[in-house]
């Protein structure tokens, strides 16, 4: 058909035809000038005010591995520290496809209409591996990602698994201080970053599916052990059954553990993330574990534990990068490594040199430990 345009008779807005743009526009502009790096203070006064875009900024920052951002992002959260704390932090952990995204959209949206503010973080430290981070793409939470209180962060890019938790506990830091009082960590439940999140974190959610036949294989001792609450997901339809067959055996095999250290007895749900049956249960199990922990002083306990432990964690993870990254040392490891392998020397008296001249270089280097270097 022809264009209406070519006809005589047309009334309608005409496109006229352009001229050929300069190769250079305006050859006088000013390139665009750098946003100025807030100062502590504002960083601070930016994140206790709520201000998401500055709390952003900070998390970039504490996921810096710069120096001179990491001094900026340690001075942020020392700052930010005695306004953090005030939140429930639950770890949320299950196989790719378990509906982890899918739950904590819905898991969300039911804690926001509690009111208050929930950030969700994220431990990935395969990141890389995957190209792309568990949480990188927001639309697998797509109606938290729309709402106002819900900030959504993926995971810091991957690093050591240490490096990676460490900075998604200072992201929480930070968070606290602005005001979110709801703190998801979720993992991919296949490897050691349970473990990490388990220890940032006051309850552990285990997220699994039913319907394999034999539940309880594959799934590691050590995550179950770690769990305060199972639950079972996609209990809808055909399902149903299947599912619930399955809590029965988690409720089984959970009564042969030793009692927790928080006396709590890890509780076994079905419900449905998609269908979003069951999200109820779910979070008044939630609810009871919080009760009876901040009753009894484990929430507490467990909270200074914690603290204590990522201190000896930041102190290990130090000494072995600072260790490690002497090429000195480097070389000679190599070196002892071929002498253990040849029976020439023996593990004990190889490491004991090796850590001789490591002592040696510390001392002829004085301080070697500037600040921003424990990262
Ligand atoms: P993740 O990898 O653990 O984050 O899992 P996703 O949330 O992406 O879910 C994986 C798949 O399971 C998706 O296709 C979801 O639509 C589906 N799914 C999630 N929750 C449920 C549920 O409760 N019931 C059913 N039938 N499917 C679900």
């Amino acid at each position: 058909m022809e264009h209406p345009e070519n006809d005589t008779s047309y009334k309608g807005l005409q496109v006229n035809s352009g001229v050929t743009s300069q190769p250079i526009t305006n050859p006088y502009r000013r390139p665009a000038r750098r946003r100025r790096q807030l100062t502590p203070g504002e960083y601070v006064e930016g994140i206790i005010k709520g201000d998401v875009s500055i709390l952003g900024q900070a998390v970039t920052l504490v996921e810096s591995t710069a120096d001179q951002h990491q001094i900026l992002a340690q001075e942020v959260i020392e700052k930010c520290l005695p306004y953090s704390g005030n939140s429930r932090r639950i770890g949320i952990t299950g196989v790719p496809g378990a509906g982890k995204s899918t739950s904590i959209d819905v898991f969300g949206l039911h804690v926001l209409k509690q009111g208050g503010k929930l950030a969700v973080l994220a431990i990935d430290p395969s990141s890389e591996r995957t190209k792309g981070s568990i949480l990188g793409d927001k639309t697998r939470m797509e109606k938290l990602s729309q709402n106002q209180s819900a900030f959504i962060r993926p995971s810091p890019s991957a690093g050591s698994l240490g490096g990676v938790a460490r900075k998604t506990r200072e992201t929480i830091v930070l968070c606290e201080a602005a005001g979110y009082n709801n703190i998801f960590v979720e993992t991919v439940g296949v490897g050691q970053s349970e473990t990490a999140v388990h220890s940032m974190v006051d309850f552990f959610l285990l997220i699994q599916l039913a319907g394999t036949g034999d539940e309880l294989q594959g799934i590691k001792r050590g995550i179950m052990e770690m769990a305060d609450g199972i639950a079972i997901n996609k209990a809808d339809g055909d399902n149903i059954e299947r599912a619930n067959l399955a809590a029965a055996q988690f409720r089984n095999a959970l009564h042969l553990f030793p009692p927790t250290p928080s006396k709590w007895r890890p509780e076994v749900m079905t419900y449905s993330g998609y269908f979003e049956l069951g999200i109820d249960k779910v979070w008044d199990m939630i609810d009871r574990y919080f009760d009876y922990v901040k009753g009894n002083g484990y929430f507490e306990r467990k909270r200074n534990e914690q603290a204590k432990y990522w201190m000896v964690e930041s102190i290990n993870e130090e000494l072995r990068n600072n260790f490690y990254r002497q090429p000195e040392i480097r070389a000679l490891l190599e070196q002892k490594e071929m002498r253990v392998l040849n029976n020439e020397q023996s593990s004990f008296t190889a490491a004991h040199d090796v850590l001789t001249r490591y002592f040696e270089i510390l001392k002829s280097q004085g301080s070697p430990l500037k600040p921003g270097d424990i990262r």
